[in-house]
């Protein structure tokens, strides 16, 4: 058996490793058309404040690694231009020479990941504005943010990769705006835990517009012409950005922007092959990966999920579902029977002195999806205060007829990571809020209260 994989991070990788384990005679190549494969994507904004000494901690795997741990032929800057799924052949080019040719499969892996949204505005394409998806990347802005005087950035979108730049380049002593367009910080929590967010941001400096939008990005010279001797930054650099808000423009000055407004599949490839794309936007799939056209799977970002509490497609392009979603595709074209059982979106992210964690359905996205719920909040110390004990805010959100549990939010200094975790896997099994009381968790005062967070929220009702 001939399988290809295209794409090289998560899920591509994930797929092909899975496929070997089960078999060790496909003959199985990856295509990349970058030049790092299998990194950390989630540890560059540590690289960018120094946390992460060197970039080539994220980066510990090479094509020879693939080689020699899984016999897999992996090939970084090569691009897979096209797909014929009748005569089930790729095209490919190798970007150094140009050179195209064609390969021939059994089975065709997709996993091209996303690309970050750039808003279309003027002098978006300036040097000194940046997007932060890959270690190339993190080694431009590293690269600009040491080699410049850079004092002022602004950050454009408050999601968790804005957020987590933000809080790192605080630590490198910068001048921090983010601009967001809705009316809080991670936006996609419900308004209530994420004003918290707003307000841990502002206590660390960060100036927070929200409610504003990128209008323009403005530099000292033009774009890619050598400008004018005596210019502050001849290479035509950015130099500062215009935003609008319901008060009108207002231009902040800016050494570097980065945009994290969002990302988008990659959908050339999976189009080209025929597949169809699901409502959400990404590839439409069923449970173990196969794409609607034969041979054809599509695994990781570039892929739609299910929501376990509705079973009905969702997209929440994370690492931790791209592994998963890879491991599952590269079992079942091998002949395995791994199914992918949906997703909860779980996540958290460090913002200064708080974790910001969440899983399952908002309270707005489970009434959109018409549930009348029900909603606890609860405030307690992850441990007793006499060892070190600090508030976290737990947010519930169940269906109020049958008590089930739909979703967690939680904010606090610590102790988040365990509740959340504990709440996605009762959530993920059905509990309802009164059985999270019942749950036997683990007690000692250095890790947690007698009666746990999460033991109080299932008590809220009472
Ligand atoms: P990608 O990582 O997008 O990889 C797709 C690859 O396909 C790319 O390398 C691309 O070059 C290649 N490719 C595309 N088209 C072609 C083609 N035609 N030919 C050849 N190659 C092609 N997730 C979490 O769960 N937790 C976190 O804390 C977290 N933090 C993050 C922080 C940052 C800064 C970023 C950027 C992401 C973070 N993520 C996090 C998300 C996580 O990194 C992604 O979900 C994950 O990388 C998705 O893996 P993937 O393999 O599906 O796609």
């Amino acid at each position: 058996m001939k399988i290809v994989v295209v794409g090289s991070v998560a899920a591509g990788t994930s797929a092909a490793a899975k496929a070997r384990r089960n078999t060790e005679d496909a003959q199985i190549t990856i295509y990349e058309r970058d030049t790092d494969i299998s990194y950390s994507g989630c540890g560059l904004p540590y690289y960018l404040g120094g946390e992460v000494e060197s970039i080539d901690d994220l980066t510990p795997r090479d094509a020879a690694w693939f080689a020699q741990r899984y016999g897999v032929d992996v090939r970084t800057g090569h691009e897979v231009t096209g797909v014929d799924p009748y005569a089930r052949t790729v095209r490919v080019r190798e970007l150094a020479t140009g050179e195209t040719f064609t390969d021939t499969y059994d089975e065709l892996v997709l996993a091209t990941g996303v690309s970050p949204v750039v808003p279309p505005v003027p002098g978006v394409d300036r040097p000194g504005v940046f997007t932060l998806r890959n270690p190339r990347d993190a080694r431009g802005v590293h690269a600009w943010l040491t080699d410049r005087d850079v004092t002022r950035v602004v950050v454009v979108g408050a999601g968790y990769i804005g957020l987590e730049t933000a809080e790192q380049l605080v630590g490198r002593g910068l001048d921090v705006t983010v601009v967001e367009a809705q009316e809080h910080a991670m936006p996609r929590m419900d308004g209530d835990m994420s004003a918290r967010v707003d307000a841990e941001l502002r206590a660390h400096g960060v100036e927070l517009l929200t409610r504003t939008r990128l209008v323009r990005v403005e530099g000292a010279g033009t774009p890619g012409s050598p400008g004018a001797p005596g210019e502050a930054d001849p290479s035509g650099g950015v130099s500062a950005v215009v935003v609008q808000d319901a008060d009108g423009e207002r231009t902040l000055p800016a050494d570097l922007v980065l945009v994290a407004v969002g990302v988008r599949p990659n959908l050339d490839l999976p189009r080209a092959a025929g597949a169809t794309v699901g409502p959400t936007g990404a590839v439409a799939v069923d449970r173990q990966g196969r794409t609607d056209v034969p041979h054809v799977w599509a695994v990781g970002d570039v892929a739609e999920s299910f929501d376990v509490i509705t079973g009905e497609p969702t997209w929440v392009p994370l690492g931790s579902t791209a592994n998963k979603m890879g491991r599952v595709a590269g079992d079942a074209l091998t002949g395995g029977s791994l199914v992918h059982r949906g997703i909860l979106g779980t996540s958290i992210v460090r913002v200064f002195d708080q974790a910001v964690a969440q899983t399952g359905l908002t309270e707005d996205r489970a009434r959109a999806a018409g549930h009348d719920v029900v909603v606890v909040h609860n405030i307690k110390p992850d441990r007793p205060p006499y060892l070190g004990g600090r508030e976290m805010l737990i947010k519930a959100v169940a269906d109020r007829a049958t008590g089930r549990l739909l979703g967690a939010q939680a904010i606090g200094p610590s102790g988040v990571d365990k509740r959340i975790d504990v709440l996605a896997t009762a959530i993920t099994y059905g509990a309802t809020v009164d059985d999270l009381f019942h749950l036997d968790l683990a007690y000692a005062p250095t890790y947690a209260t007698t009666k746990d967070p999460v033991h109080y929220t299932g008590m809220a009702l009472d």
